[in-house]
Parts: structure tokens; sequence; C-alpha cells
């Protein structure tokens, strides 16, 4: 159990006498800002290309990595172009920085390592602390993108958003004892649910109802099926099943081990354990065994030691379903955003990274040096070479 643990799931005079104070003064200056921002004292910055963010309402991620990465795989079949920006983890206040899974977690952090892992690469990661410098240096690398995720900053007004998505985990240790920090697990009062165009609700233990004016924007999400990834090649999967007869050593952050293990329990799996410190940075000697045959780790732990992973080393998976109907949220609102000519004027050929010519009456972008015209599907554009058209020599641009 760590300190949060200790107080943030009870209420003690401890809490009264001195965090208290300290939790009405956080939710006055949040309040105070948004003030601010409504009266134009403060302005906040757009961004060229629709902003989407998703946060979740207390200092648990509550599934929310997995709902970037439902997203980006849901924006990109839709032939968008999205990159994901983040504000990394609290100690890093450097400069805007690109995340791979080469990356070493001590500079970009677990949680943006895990992403780059979990997103194979299909979309850019940049992090850094003031996140409307992240978001226009991802853009300058990146001019394809034309859909930012930003994986937090729901208190971040200073980045103007087109759309908000919150994700509650709807266990009720989630909530804790229901205060705002630092006198509990809360970012902001419940009732900011209200504000956001949808919540998702993450169903992984027992529920919760919240009370939401509008319950059509709440949304489910719930546990997929579950099996084996190698980490070092996470298009080999293996069933449940294949590992019951096997014996697995499992290496887990000493925080998430007993949720782990009994996770594996379930599954009926053999295992020893070896739990590490929170923020352990492994070397090889940690990852060598006498009787080694399969190394299993939560994909959180296991983006920590990618460059020492070998052939035995194996993730748990976990899918995720998401209610279809969040699909329809989402892409009604890119679509009202794309109907902006002056937005699809920004738009650059994904394989150039040149100026496109807007046909409105076509409804295609034409890229003029590679004689391709992308079409403009049910309002979104298709930035997809394999969905260009090929102009014939003849066709005049
Ligand atoms: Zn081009």
């Amino acid at each position: 159990m760590n300190w949060s643990e200790l107080y943030w799931y009870r209420i003690t005079p401890l809490h009264i006498i001195l965090l208290w104070p300290f939790s009405l003064f956080f939710r006055l200056s949040l309040a105070c800002k948004r003030l601010l921002y409504r009266l134009g004292v403060l302005h906040s910055i757009k961004i060229s290309v629709p902003i989407i963010i998703v946060d979740s309402i207390t200092v648990n991620d509550a599934g929310k990595t997995s709902l970037v990465i439902w997203l980006i795989n849901l924006l990109k079949a839709f032939g968008l172009r999205p990159g994901i920006i983040s504000r990394g983890y609290s100690e890093n206040y450097g400069s805007p920085l690109a995340v791979t899974i080469s990356s070493k977690s001590s500079v970009v952090g677990n949680k943006s390592l895990l992403m780059a892992y979990q997103s194979k690469g299909i979309c850019p990661i940049w992090i850094g602390h003031d996140r409307v410098k992240v978001a226009q240096a991802l853009l300058t690398a990146h001019p394809e993108c034309n859909v930012l995720i930003c994986d937090d900053g729901l208190q971040d007004l200073r980045l103007q958003r087109d759309l908000e998505i919150v994700v509650v985990d709807s266990s009720k240790q989630n909530f804790g004892n229901g205060l705002i920090l630092p006198a509990g697990p809360l970012r902001d009062s419940l009732s900011r649910l209200n504000k956001a165009d949808a919540v998702v609700m993450n169903e992984k233990s027992s529920k919760l109802s919240i009370n939401a004016e509008n319950q059509a924007k709440i949304f489910h999400m719930r546990p997929g099926n579950e099996y084996f990834v190698n980490l070092l090649n996470p298009n080999n999967h293996s069933e449940i099943s294949a590992f019951k007869d096997k014996f697995i050593h499992v290496i887990t952050d000493i925080n998430y081990s007993h949720d782990f293990l009994d996770q594996l329990k379930y599954l009926k799996l053999n295992v020893r354990s070896h739990s590490v410190i929170d923020n352990y940075q492994f070397i090889k000697e940690d990852l060598q065994f006498p009787d080694i045959e399969i190394i299993l780790m939560r994909e959180e732990d296991a983006v920590k030691c990618l460059d020492q992973a070998n052939e035995k080393f194996w993730v748990l998976h976990e899918e995720t379903a998401i209610d279809i109907r969040l699909r329809e949220i989402i892409l009604k609102k890119l679509r009202e955003k794309f109907m902006d000519p002056k937005l699809l004027d920004i738009l650059v050929c994904p394989l150039c990274k040149g100026p496109l010519i807007y046909k409105k009456n076509e409804k295609e972008l034409i890229c003029k040096p590679d004689r391709l015209a992308f079409p403009i599907r049910d309002g979104i554009p298709v930035m997809l070479e394999e969905e260009a058209r090929t102009l014939p020599a003849e066709e005049e641009i």
C-alpha cells in the first residue's frame, strides 16, 4: 500500500484539519481560472487542427491509455492522421520531445513509453510541459497530422479544445473518499463531468453510477479478450491456455503485484513472483533466471526493459470493448470541423508533405506533384495513399 492509498481512501481528522483547506483552495483556484477564461482575461490558444482531450477525473489512469489507443486506431481507420500530445510526467519541464519505443523511461516517463509501445508507431507522440508548444512542435515535425489527441489537460484551458472525453473508472475505489486533491484522489469535482462532451465509464470492476445531467453522453468501456503478446515480436500472440503447463517467472512493480498475481491466479497459471520497487530501472542481471521458460510482465513494466528482452519475454494484453456510439460523437464533431475550408486548406499531402488543392465540387484534395486525389468521404478527408485516385495524364488540375 502506498501513501496515497492510506489517505485518499478514508476521512480522518487529518483530512479535516490539514488537507481539506488545501482541497478547497485547489477547487477555488480551478473555478477562478475558468472564470478568467470565460471573462476573456486569460486567453486560450487555438491550434490549427482539431484537438480532442482524453483525460480522467482522478489521479489514476482509469483506462485513459486504452481509450487513446482505441481512438487513434479509429481515426486512422477513417483516413485521418492523428498525433498524440501529453504532458508526459510531472518532472518533465523540458522542451517538446518526441517519444518512440526506443526512448528511455527515465527521460520520457513510463506512461508515454507505454503509449508508444501500444500504439505500435502508427502516429507520432510528443510530450512536454507546455501543451500548446508540444502541439505546435508536433505539427511542425509532422505537418500531415490533421487531428491531435491530448492525453490529459482537462484543466489546462489554455489549450483550446474541440471535444472533451473524460474516462471514469467505475469502481468505488477509484473515487476514494470523494475529496479533491490533495485530500482525495479527485482532480476536479464530479460536476465537471457534466461539461464534458462524453463520459466513458470503464467497467473493469464493480459498478458505480454517476449523476450526469445528460445520460446520453455516457458510454461504456469493458474488458475484452485476454491473451499473451511476445514483447520482442508483438505480432506473436498466444492463448492463455498455451501457458498453463509452463513455469512462469512474473516480474511486477510492487504497487501492482497483488492485482496482477490475482489476475494470473484466476487464469490458473503456475507462476513465481518477483516484485520490484516503483519506477525501477531494470538491469540485465535482474532478468536472468536458471530455469527460465517464460518471463511474464505487465505491459507497463515491460516497456522499461525492452532493450533487455529476448523471445522468452511476454506481456498480458487485455483488449478493450468501447461503446460504438462514442465513435459517432467523435466523427460528427470532426465532420463539423472539416466543413471549414480553412482547415482543409492547411492539410498537406501525406506523401510529399506539400500543399493540396481543395476541389469543392469533386470533394477531393489534389496533390499536384504526386497526381493523387484524396477523397473527402462523408465529410472526413481520407488521407490514405491506397484510397486516393491517381489522376490520369489528360486530367487537368
Ligand atoms: Zn504529394
